[in-house]
């Protein structure tokens, strides 16, 4: 993988992503456009982002708020851009991020849900979001437990002013990426079983794992160190 400090090689890294999600897609007999990228920027600069942007990205997710913020106005209205919060977000935080943010990956409770509400209501928006799963069932993640995501959804489908686009989950971290595979099949067939009640959009797949995430019916894959190199910090 390149170390991308300097614009050619985030291009170069953009290309062979969205390369790779198209090769991916079609082995799983998808289309290609079916699958959308996400360049996970947190720590990375504007000038940086702005290299992704100019190589064809058009979905930033940021996982941390105060990062987040003044990297939004840096980088400033772009055609057809936009921005996912993707990081674990406290209720206190949700007055911020809505509105902000086209789609919320990290809905992870009722209650978090019902904030959301609120504040789209007095916003007076729809809040696109995801539920998050804890997909591998792990004491120390985010999200919910996979028994639990059924009542969950019935509930959040309730709320007037969010909209509840699918399922994410960030499968138990492992040196070996095909490892996730099965996670990301449960994840599917999670929403497999949810499908009556309209959920389309599967977030999962990170830098080592996108590809096989593809192969596994992701709809949207969460890259950042495959695009900006390491992150340090
Ligand atoms: C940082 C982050 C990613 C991207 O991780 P990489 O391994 O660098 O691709 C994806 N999803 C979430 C929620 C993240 O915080």
């Amino acid at each position: 993988m390149a170390d991308a400090r300097n614009s050619d090689a985030i291009v170069h890294n953009v290309r062979a992503v969205l390369d790779n999600i198209r090769q991916a897609a079609l082995r799983a007999g998808r289309r290609p456009e079916s699958v959308r990228l996400i360049a996970a920027t947190k720590t990375v600069s504007p000038d940086s982002v702005l290299s992704a942007i100019a190589a064809g990205v058009r979905i930033l997710g940021e996982s941390r708020l105060q990062e987040a913020l003044p990297k939004i106005e840096a980088i400033g209205a772009h055609e057809g851009l936009e921005w996912h919060f993707i990081g674990r977000l406290q209720r206190r935080k949700a007055k911020t991020v809505v509105g902000r943010f086209q789609l919320i990956h990290s809905v992870d409770s009722l209650d978090l849900a019902e904030e959301i509400d609120r504040r789209a209501a007095e916003a007076g928006i729809v809040q696109a979001v995801l539920v998050q799963v804890n997909i591998g069932d792990e004491a120390t993640k985010g999200g919910l437990a996979p028994a639990a995501v059924a009542e969950a959804v019935a509930a959040i489908k309730d709320l007037p002013n969010v909209s509840v686009r699918g399922l994410m989950a960030v499968p138990p971290l492992s040196t070996d990426p095909e490892a996730a595979r099965p996670y990301f099949r449960r994840l599917r067939e999670l929403a497999l079983s949810l499908l009556p009640q309209g959920l389309q959009e599967l977030s999962m797949g990170m830098s080592q794992d996108y590809a096989f995430a593809v192969e596994e019916g992701a709809t949207m894959v969460r890259v950042g160190t495959a695009i900006f190199g390491a992150r340090h910090g």
